[in-house]
């Protein structure tokens, strides 16, 4: 398991498959974004040439990419040309009903492989602190474990197919959902013309702490270093949230559950991108709260 062939080398790819090289993996990646190489070169990650090589010359192939119908296509082409033990591994966030088809078709042709989305951000994938939900059968689990260990601090078997990205779009419902009502605070607070650093100071210890704001608290120049200190350039896009939240909104519709908190965060997000921020990062979004 030392040859990974790694998908995807943007914001989060970058440091993930960094660490794996500086953990003495070897690490050849594919993107088709030639700029990301420029900075990889020096941590001995080679630019490899094609889909049909990444398939054939690795024993684990792991994608990080932006959305399903991208990741379908990459897993296709890969599929289709992929070395007999190869493990394939898939950390991006996509819906379920595509992550399970893409297990089926690997199953076909005797591949195992995982979903395995990711929470922890830019600064998990960085420090190497981020955590893995996954979805597949225990012995594939096992095997690509080590690797988890190196790009993160967690990671868990949630079950069988499928079940990492069912986990994972939980978790981001509710991180949209906390970032927005801490916007309404933020709103409130400064109605109040509260000291910003005494806020932060007293809401991160209490009972109103939470991940959004004690690690990636929306104001400008408080609390740990966030996108907020830098005009919100990313971080996590909210083009992305607004995908994860789509694909929350409409699991819940084919659950028949009605999401009234998710849906109002979800029509925020549309605001957003509908004004030309969708690329900046999703703690943007306290400015969007009514
Ligand atoms: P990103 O857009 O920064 O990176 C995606 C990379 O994929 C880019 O480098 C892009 O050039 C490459 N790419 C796109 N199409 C490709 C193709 N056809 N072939 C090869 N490469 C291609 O996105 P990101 O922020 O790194 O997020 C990746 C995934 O991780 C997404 O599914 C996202 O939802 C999820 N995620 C992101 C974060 C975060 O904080 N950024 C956190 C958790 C999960």
């Amino acid at each position: 398991m030392k040859k990974i062939g790694f998908v995807g080398l943007g914001n989060m790819g970058f440091y993930m498959s960094k660490n794996l090289s500086m953990n003495n993996y070897t690490v050849g990646g594919y993107d088709i974004n030639q700029s990301v190489f420029q900075n990889l070169k020096e941590f001995n990650i080679n630019q490899v040439s094609s889909l049909i090589k990444i398939a054939s010359e690795n024993d684990v192939i792991i994608t990080m990419l932006p959305n399903s119908v991208i990741v379908e296509e990459i897993w296709t082409e890969i599929l289709n040309n992929i070395r007999q033990n190869t493990l394939i591994v898939d950390c991006s966030t996509i819906d379920i009903e595509t992550s399970k088809k893409l297990h089926n078709i690997a199953k076909t042709k005797n591949i195992s492989s995982l979903d395995a989305p990711v929470s922890g951000g830019t600064i998990g994938a960085e420090n190497g602190t981020l955590t893995f939900m996954v979805g597949g059968d225990n012995e594939t689990y096992k095997q690509i474990t080590p690797l988890f260990e190196v790009m993160g601090n967690k990671s868990i078997l949630c079950g069988p197919a499928g079940s990492g990205q069912a986990t994972k779009m939980c978790n981001n419902l509710l991180l949209a959902i906390t970032m927005s009502g801490l916007g309404e605070a933020i709103k409130l607070a400064n109605s109040q013309s509260l000291d910003m650093e005494k806020f932060y100071q007293v809401l991160s210890t209490s009972t109103g702490s939470c991940w959004a704001l004690n690690n990636y608290c929306p104001i400008k120049n408080i609390g740990p270093t966030s996108p907020a200190d830098n005009n919100f350039k990313p971080g996590f896009s909210s083009q992305l949230m607004l995908k994860d939240l789509s694909l929350a909104l409409s699991a819940s519709l084919q659950a028949n559950l009605n999401l009234n908190i998710g849906k109002k965060v979800l029509k925020n997000y549309q605001k957003l991108v509908e004004n030309q921020e969708g690329h900046l990062d999703f703690s943007n979004i306290i400015n969007y709260t009514e």
